[in-house]
Protein backbone atom coordinates (compact mmCIF):
# COMPACT_ATOMS: atom_id res chain seq x y z
CA UNK A 1 0.00 0.00 0.00
CA UNK A 2 1.15 3.18 -1.15
CA UNK A 3 0.85 6.27 0.35
CA UNK A 4 1.08 9.78 -2.40
CA UNK A 5 1.41 13.24 -0.69
CA UNK A 6 1.19 16.07 -2.59
CA UNK A 7 1.72 19.12 -1.02
CA UNK A 8 0.43 22.28 -2.16
CA UNK A 9 -0.46 26.08 -1.07
CA UNK A 10 -4.07 25.60 -2.71
CA UNK A 11 -5.39 28.06 -5.09
CA UNK A 12 -5.62 24.65 -7.17
CA UNK A 13 -4.94 25.16 -11.03
CA UNK A 14 -4.46 22.78 -13.68
CA UNK A 15 -0.57 22.12 -12.51
CA UNK A 16 -1.93 21.18 -9.14
CA UNK A 17 -4.31 18.67 -10.87
CA UNK A 18 -1.48 17.30 -13.05
CA UNK A 19 -0.12 16.31 -9.87
CA UNK A 20 -2.82 15.15 -8.04
CA UNK A 21 -3.60 12.52 -11.42
CA UNK A 22 -0.24 11.23 -11.51
CA UNK A 23 -0.43 10.47 -7.70
CA UNK A 24 -3.98 8.72 -8.02
CA UNK A 25 -2.55 6.66 -11.14
CA UNK A 26 0.42 5.40 -9.43
CA UNK A 27 -0.21 5.04 -5.51
CA UNK A 28 -2.86 3.51 -3.18
CA UNK A 29 -3.78 6.94 -1.29
CA UNK A 30 -3.44 10.17 -1.92
CA UNK A 31 -3.29 13.28 0.73
CA UNK A 32 -2.82 16.64 -0.47
CA UNK A 33 -1.91 19.00 1.77
CA UNK A 34 -2.92 22.39 1.95
CA UNK A 35 -1.00 25.00 3.87
CA UNK A 36 0.17 28.52 2.84
CA UNK A 37 3.16 28.21 4.50
CA UNK A 38 3.79 31.80 6.41
CA UNK A 39 7.57 30.75 7.24
CA UNK A 40 8.72 30.59 3.50
CA UNK A 41 7.52 34.27 2.68
CA UNK A 42 9.91 36.95 3.77
CA UNK A 43 8.59 40.31 5.22
CA UNK A 44 6.60 42.45 2.03
CA UNK A 45 5.68 39.29 0.16
CA UNK A 46 2.23 38.16 -0.51
CA UNK A 47 1.50 35.92 1.99
CA UNK A 48 -1.23 38.38 2.83
CA UNK A 49 -2.79 38.53 -0.60
CA UNK A 50 -1.90 34.82 -1.62
CA UNK A 51 -5.06 33.76 -3.06
CA UNK A 52 -7.07 30.90 -0.80
CA UNK A 53 -10.63 29.56 -1.73
CA UNK A 54 -10.29 26.09 0.47
CA UNK A 55 -14.15 24.83 -0.35
CA UNK A 56 -12.93 24.99 -3.90
CA UNK A 57 -9.45 23.25 -3.15
CA UNK A 58 -11.89 20.27 -1.69
CA UNK A 59 -14.14 20.79 -4.36
CA UNK A 60 -11.46 19.96 -6.94
CA UNK A 61 -9.62 17.16 -4.71
CA UNK A 62 -13.24 14.95 -4.54
CA UNK A 63 -13.21 15.74 -7.88
CA UNK A 64 -9.50 14.25 -8.42
CA UNK A 65 -10.16 11.47 -6.16
CA UNK A 66 -7.99 12.59 -3.25
CA UNK A 67 -8.63 10.18 -0.14
CA UNK A 68 -7.98 13.15 2.39
CA UNK A 69 -6.77 16.28 2.25
CA UNK A 70 -4.79 17.68 5.45
CA UNK A 71 -4.86 21.20 5.86
CA UNK A 72 -3.34 22.38 9.52
CA UNK A 73 -3.70 25.35 10.87
CA UNK A 74 -0.64 27.89 11.10
CA UNK A 75 -0.73 26.84 15.08
CA UNK A 76 -0.83 23.04 14.47
CA UNK A 77 2.54 23.21 12.03
CA UNK A 78 3.96 26.09 14.14
CA UNK A 79 3.19 26.04 17.82
CA UNK A 80 4.45 27.81 20.69
CA UNK A 81 8.14 27.33 20.91
CA UNK A 82 8.80 25.90 17.75
CA UNK A 83 12.44 26.55 16.63
CA UNK A 84 14.06 23.76 14.95
CA UNK A 85 14.71 23.81 11.43
CA UNK A 86 15.88 22.35 8.03
CA UNK A 87 18.75 24.20 7.00
CA UNK A 88 18.34 23.83 2.85
CA UNK A 89 21.70 22.60 1.47
CA UNK A 90 23.85 23.59 -1.68
CA UNK A 91 21.26 23.81 -4.01
CA UNK A 92 19.15 26.29 -2.68
CA UNK A 93 22.37 28.43 -3.16
CA UNK A 94 21.75 31.45 -6.15
CA UNK A 95 18.61 32.29 -8.26
CA UNK A 96 15.88 31.84 -5.78
CA UNK A 97 17.64 31.57 -2.67
CA UNK A 98 19.63 34.48 -3.52
CA UNK A 99 15.84 36.59 -4.46
CA UNK A 100 14.36 34.62 -1.39
CA UNK A 101 16.92 34.58 1.47
CA UNK A 102 15.71 31.86 3.80
CA UNK A 103 13.21 30.75 1.98
CA UNK A 104 14.55 27.41 1.05
CA UNK A 105 15.22 26.42 4.55
CA UNK A 106 11.43 27.36 5.37
CA UNK A 107 10.01 24.69 2.58
CA UNK A 108 12.82 22.32 3.24
CA UNK A 109 11.48 22.35 7.04
CA UNK A 110 7.46 22.58 6.31
CA UNK A 111 8.01 19.96 3.66
CA UNK A 112 9.80 17.60 6.43
CA UNK A 113 7.41 18.00 9.05
CA UNK A 114 4.54 16.93 6.17
CA UNK A 115 6.55 13.85 5.30
CA UNK A 116 6.64 12.93 8.92
CA UNK A 117 2.96 13.44 9.52
CA UNK A 118 1.64 11.90 6.06
CA UNK A 119 4.36 9.09 5.98
CA UNK A 120 4.13 9.04 1.90
CA UNK A 121 5.93 6.58 0.23
CA UNK A 122 6.22 8.71 -2.75
CA UNK A 123 5.79 12.94 -2.86
CA UNK A 124 4.88 14.97 -5.86
CA UNK A 125 6.58 18.10 -6.75
CA UNK A 126 5.98 20.15 -10.13
CA UNK A 127 8.91 20.57 -12.40
CA UNK A 128 7.76 24.76 -12.62
CA UNK A 129 9.42 24.68 -9.06
CA UNK A 130 12.76 23.23 -10.09
CA UNK A 131 15.10 24.49 -7.22
CA UNK A 132 12.67 23.57 -4.95
CA UNK A 133 12.78 20.28 -6.56
CA UNK A 134 16.90 20.12 -6.71
CA UNK A 135 16.56 21.39 -2.75
CA UNK A 136 14.38 18.56 -1.80
CA UNK A 137 15.88 15.86 -3.71
CA UNK A 138 19.23 16.96 -1.79
CA UNK A 139 17.24 17.13 1.47
CA UNK A 140 15.96 13.28 1.16
CA UNK A 141 19.47 12.33 -0.07
CA UNK A 142 21.55 14.21 2.43
CA UNK A 143 19.35 12.96 5.26
CA UNK A 144 18.18 9.77 4.09
CA UNK A 145 14.36 10.80 4.33
CA UNK A 146 12.48 7.53 3.34
CA UNK A 147 10.47 8.89 0.41
CA UNK A 148 10.82 8.80 -3.34
CA UNK A 149 10.27 12.04 -4.82
CA UNK A 150 8.57 11.78 -8.12
CA UNK A 151 8.71 15.52 -10.62
CA UNK A 152 5.85 16.46 -12.85
CA UNK A 153 6.08 18.56 -16.01
CA UNK A 154 4.97 21.92 -16.20
CA UNK A 155 1.48 22.40 -16.82
CA UNK A 156 1.40 25.72 -19.34
CA UNK A 157 -1.03 27.91 -20.83
CA UNK A 158 -1.63 28.02 -24.54
CA UNK A 159 0.72 30.96 -24.96
CA UNK A 160 3.85 29.10 -23.01
CA UNK A 161 3.21 30.82 -19.88
CA UNK A 162 3.52 27.87 -16.64
CA UNK A 163 0.22 28.10 -14.75
CA UNK A 164 0.76 29.33 -11.04
CA UNK A 165 -1.49 30.17 -7.96
CA UNK A 166 -0.18 33.87 -8.93
CA UNK A 167 -0.67 34.51 -12.36
CA UNK A 168 -4.69 36.13 -10.62
CA UNK A 169 -2.14 39.16 -9.81
CA UNK A 170 -1.64 40.15 -13.80
CA UNK A 171 -3.50 42.44 -15.05
CA UNK A 172 -4.67 41.60 -18.71
CA UNK A 173 -1.90 43.71 -20.39
CA UNK A 174 1.08 42.12 -17.76
CA UNK A 175 -1.08 38.56 -18.41
CA UNK A 176 -0.07 39.43 -22.33
CA UNK A 177 3.14 40.22 -21.64
CA UNK A 178 3.98 37.15 -19.49
CA UNK A 179 4.20 34.93 -22.00
CA UNK A 180 7.42 35.91 -22.92
CA UNK A 181 9.22 34.50 -20.21
CA UNK A 182 8.42 31.17 -21.58
CA UNK A 183 9.15 32.11 -24.91
CA UNK A 184 12.78 33.73 -23.83
CA UNK A 185 13.80 30.27 -21.62
CA UNK A 186 13.06 28.44 -25.23
CA UNK A 187 15.20 30.64 -27.12
CA UNK A 188 17.52 31.02 -23.59
CA UNK A 189 17.57 34.88 -25.15
CA UNK A 190 16.99 36.87 -22.15
CA UNK A 191 16.18 40.33 -24.59
CA UNK A 192 12.86 38.83 -25.49
CA UNK A 193 11.61 39.15 -21.79
CA UNK A 194 9.01 41.65 -22.37
CA UNK A 195 8.82 42.74 -18.54
CA UNK A 196 11.99 43.38 -15.85
CA UNK A 197 13.96 39.86 -16.01
CA UNK A 198 15.94 39.08 -12.73
CA UNK A 199 17.89 36.45 -13.93
CA UNK A 200 18.03 34.13 -16.91
CA UNK A 201 20.94 30.58 -17.08
CA UNK A 202 21.69 27.61 -17.63
CA UNK A 203 22.43 25.53 -14.79
CA UNK A 204 22.47 21.53 -13.82
CA UNK A 205 19.16 20.62 -12.48
CA UNK A 206 20.69 18.81 -9.46
CA UNK A 207 22.99 21.23 -8.58
CA UNK A 208 21.52 24.23 -9.74
CA UNK A 209 25.00 25.52 -10.55
CA UNK A 210 25.81 27.32 -14.04
CA UNK A 211 26.50 25.01 -16.48
CA UNK A 212 27.56 25.18 -19.96
CA UNK A 213 24.83 24.44 -22.19
CA UNK A 214 24.20 20.94 -22.86
CA UNK A 215 21.54 18.25 -23.34
CA UNK A 216 19.58 17.90 -19.63
CA UNK A 217 20.73 21.38 -18.48
CA UNK A 218 17.84 23.63 -17.44
CA UNK A 219 17.26 27.29 -18.27
CA UNK A 220 15.87 29.01 -15.45
CA UNK A 221 14.47 32.27 -15.46
CA UNK A 222 12.70 34.78 -13.16
CA UNK A 223 11.42 38.03 -14.18
CA UNK A 224 8.46 40.83 -12.70
CA UNK A 225 5.14 42.08 -14.90
CA UNK A 226 4.09 45.10 -12.77
CA UNK A 227 4.59 43.91 -9.29
CA UNK A 228 4.29 40.25 -9.86
CA UNK A 229 7.39 38.18 -9.49
CA UNK A 230 7.04 34.79 -11.87
CA UNK A 231 9.57 31.84 -12.36
CA UNK A 232 9.80 29.28 -15.30
CA UNK A 233 12.47 27.26 -16.52
CA UNK A 234 12.70 24.87 -19.33
CA UNK A 235 15.42 21.82 -20.42
CA UNK A 236 18.08 22.67 -23.19
CA UNK A 237 17.12 19.46 -25.51
CA UNK A 238 19.53 17.86 -28.36
CA UNK A 239 20.15 20.06 -31.24
P1 LIG B 1 2.21 25.64 -4.83
O1 LIG B 1 0.78 25.44 -4.40
O2 LIG B 1 2.41 26.83 -5.72
O3 LIG B 1 3.18 25.55 -3.67
O4 LIG B 1 2.54 24.41 -5.75
C1 LIG B 1 2.35 23.09 -5.29
C2 LIG B 1 3.02 22.13 -6.22
O5 LIG B 1 2.49 22.29 -7.53
C3 LIG B 1 4.53 22.39 -6.33
O6 LIG B 1 5.21 21.15 -6.36
C4 LIG B 1 4.64 23.12 -7.64
O7 LIG B 1 5.90 22.94 -8.27
C5 LIG B 1 3.55 22.46 -8.44
N1 LIG B 1 3.16 23.32 -9.57
C6 LIG B 1 2.86 24.64 -9.53
N2 LIG B 1 2.60 25.11 -10.76
C7 LIG B 1 2.75 24.07 -11.61
C8 LIG B 1 2.62 23.91 -13.03
N3 LIG B 1 2.29 24.92 -13.82
N4 LIG B 1 2.86 22.70 -13.55
C9 LIG B 1 3.19 21.64 -12.76
N5 LIG B 1 3.32 21.73 -11.41
C10 LIG B 1 3.11 22.92 -10.85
Amino acid sequence: MTTALVPTMGALHGGHVALLRAARNECDRVVMSLFVNPTQFAPGEDFDRYPRDEQRDRRIAAEERVDAVYAPAVAEMYPEGFSAGVQAGSAAEGFEGDARPGHFDAVATVVLKLFNRIRPGVAYFGQKDAQQVAVIRQMVRDLDVPVRVRVVPTVREPDGLALSSRNVYLSAEERRRAGSLHRALVANDPSLVEGELEYMAVVDPETFRRTDPRPGALVVGAARFGTTRLIDNVPLEAA
